[in-house]
């Protein structure tokens, strides 16, 4: 035996040996499960004993939807979330100056919020320009729809020139007519088509940080859309970038790509180059380290925004029901050229609306090309009713469900849509009980990938600071939870028969947590720590320090 895990609480969310003691793995895959008599009696002088120390160990976790690139992205901003004035916002950028200077790269501050300062005014190119007046510099609001930049940066965007009577764009303008700084709603895109797309090895770089902290939240596998983390579709850039991690070996976790493609030209070039779901790499032991998931498509906006479509009008504005972003007959023919070719499809879906456009949409696709099992899915899959669930089961249609949205989306749900459709949306008890196959994300960055709040969300059904409960009755038990981000992570990517639980003959991919979440307060669940995890039977992260979880 290569390793030996024992003196542990084992919970394999295998029905047949439920509970045991130890495991011994050889070559990644799991060899013998039994009490730690049994187990360790099988080690040989080669092999690694590790003391789990009586705390519980589950299947890996597996976050079903996320951006990995944008996190990476997100991560290297300039966080000004905190700052509480102007002064700390100029001298939060002033002191990343010298290492821009050097990369000849951007500041790029990320989430001000001008109402947490004293003074509440929004400060200009001006104010930026007092920083440095050769980095370009770029801070953006926490909301995302505006940024203020410096001359420098203005220049090098080309809005210089702007004038307020001509302007194409979305921008600020001081009194005298010339522009202040202001880009506001797409004018943004400009910034990242002007900082370009970076260079391979860096792309490899910012997967490899951001893989390693995924791991270090217990997670062993992630479905992830990537396609657009940089200026335009860079499909083939990104695949050539996890397809060399991968057969180098360095992949820590497992990347199961969301192969966003949004209209029919990018599909078939992408067809055309050979790609298809299941495309895979990896060296060594650590196969399938890097494989093409889905078609991924997006299909309405969001609920905050009332660009999500719902069937009826939204009741908090009765003049809009959304907007669709394909036409059916659009949308039919990307579905039909993906489900033709063997493409798995994965469709973003928030409104009713949508969910009733995809879902018919499938329904043809796979009545004109019938396919076993090809597990087509709805991803966010919000606002629901129970017909529309039933057609799920039907069509064995799968659910992405992110538990954690809640916690954002209890306070503006039932002014959307109206409380009787609220009642029976985010509805994962009745996911379960039609035996929908529903798995578990957090939409990274829009939410952190952290999996134990996440946890806790679909449990508790509360934001996690204290809230009352958000129609509990909708909420799932710890270990329909935990399926939700192991199992079920697994059988989204066709791979149920070689992870996501704990039998023999599966590969070692494991977490091992501080406290048994089974056995505590549901509300605590957000708090406990991951202390160990294992891919293929290698240790890719061990604990050192206490976690501090702040929302
Ligand atoms: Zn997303």
């Amino acid at each position: 035996m290569d390793q030996i895990f024992f003196n542990g609480t084992i919970r394999t969310l295998d029905p047949a040996i439920p509970l045991c003691q130890a495991l011994a793995v050889k070559d990644g895959v799991i060899m013998r499960m039994g009490t730690d008599g049994e187990i360790l009696s099988l080690a040989g002088p080669e092999t690694a004993k590790i003391d789990l120390k009586g705390r519980l160990m589950l299947p890996g976790f597996c976050d079903s939807h996320m951006h990995l690139l944008h996190y990476a992205q997100v991560k290297n901003c300039l966080s000004l979330f905190h700052a509480t004035s102007l002064s700390e916002i100029m001298e939060l950028c002033a002191g990343a100056v010298a290492a821009a200077k050097e990369k000849g790269s951007w500041i790029m501050g990320l989430g001000f919020n001008e109402n947490n300062w004293d003074d509440k005014t929004l400060p200009t190119r001006r104010d930026l320009d007092r920083v440095s007046q050769d980095v370009p510099i770029v801070i953006r609001r926490a909301c995302f729809h505006m940024m203020i930049v410096n001359t420098k940066a203005l220049e090098l965007l080309g809005l210089t020139g702007e004038k307020q009577e001509t302007t194409t764009h979305r921008i600020g303008f001081y009194p005298d007519g010339t522009p202040n700084g202001f880009l506001q709603e797409e004018t943004q895109n400009l910034v990242q088509l002007s900082m370009g797309t970076p260079p391979l090895e860096q792309i490899k770089e910012l997967i490899l940080s951001a893989a390693c902290d995924a791991a270090a939240m217990g997670i062993v596998q992630i479905h992830s859309d990537d396609f657009e983390a940089f200026a335009g579709n860079q499909a083939e850039l990104i695949i050539q970038a996890y397809r060399e991690l991968a057969e180098e070996g360095k992949l820590p976790i497992r990347i199961y790509q969301q192969c966003l493609l949004r209209d029919q030209a990018t599909l078939d070039a992408f067809l055309d180059h050979g790609h298809r779901t299941g495309e895979s790499y990896g060296a060594g032991l650590f196969r399938g380290a890097y494989t093409l998931g889905p078609l991924k498509i997006l299909t309405d906006g969001s609920l905050g925004a009332n660009t999500a479509v719902l069937r009826k009008p939204y009741c908090n504005a009765p003049n809009t029901k959304g907007i669709h972003i394909y036409e059916k007959a659009v949308l039919q023919k990307l579905f039909d050229t993906a489900h033709r070719n063997g493409m798995q499809i994965a469709v973003h879906c928030i409104g009713d609306g949508a969910i009733e456009q995809t879902l018919d949409c499938l329904e043809t696709a796979m009545d004109t090309c019938p396919r076993a099992n090809p597990r087509h899915g709805v991803v966010h899959c919000q606002i629901t009713d129970i017909p529309l669930l039933e057609r799920f089961r039907s069509l064995n249609v799968m659910a992405y469900i992110q538990p954690i949205f809640v916690r954002g989306d209890m306070d503006i749900v039932d002014d959307c849509v109206g409380p009787e459709l609220a009642a029976t949306s985010y509805n994962w008890r009745k996911m379960e009980d039609l035996g929908i196959h529903a798995s578990g994300g957090s939409d990274c960055p829009v939410e952190p990938f952290d999996i134990l709040p996440n946890i806790c969300c679909a449990v508790t059904r509360t934001d996690l600071a204290g809230s009352a409960p958000w129609y509990p009755e909708n909420g799932v038990t710890v270990e329909e939870a935990v399926k939700m981000f192991t199992i079920e992570g697994a059988y989204a990517s066709f791979e149920e028969d070689i992870r996501g639980s704990l039998t023999v003959g599966k590969l070692a991919d494991l977490v091992v947590l501080d406290r048994n979440i089974f056995q505590i307060p549901a509300d605590e669940i957000k708090d406990v720590s991951v202390d160990m995890t294992v891919v293929n039977g290698r240790i890719v992260y061990e604990r050192t320090q206490a976690k501090t979880f702040s929302i």
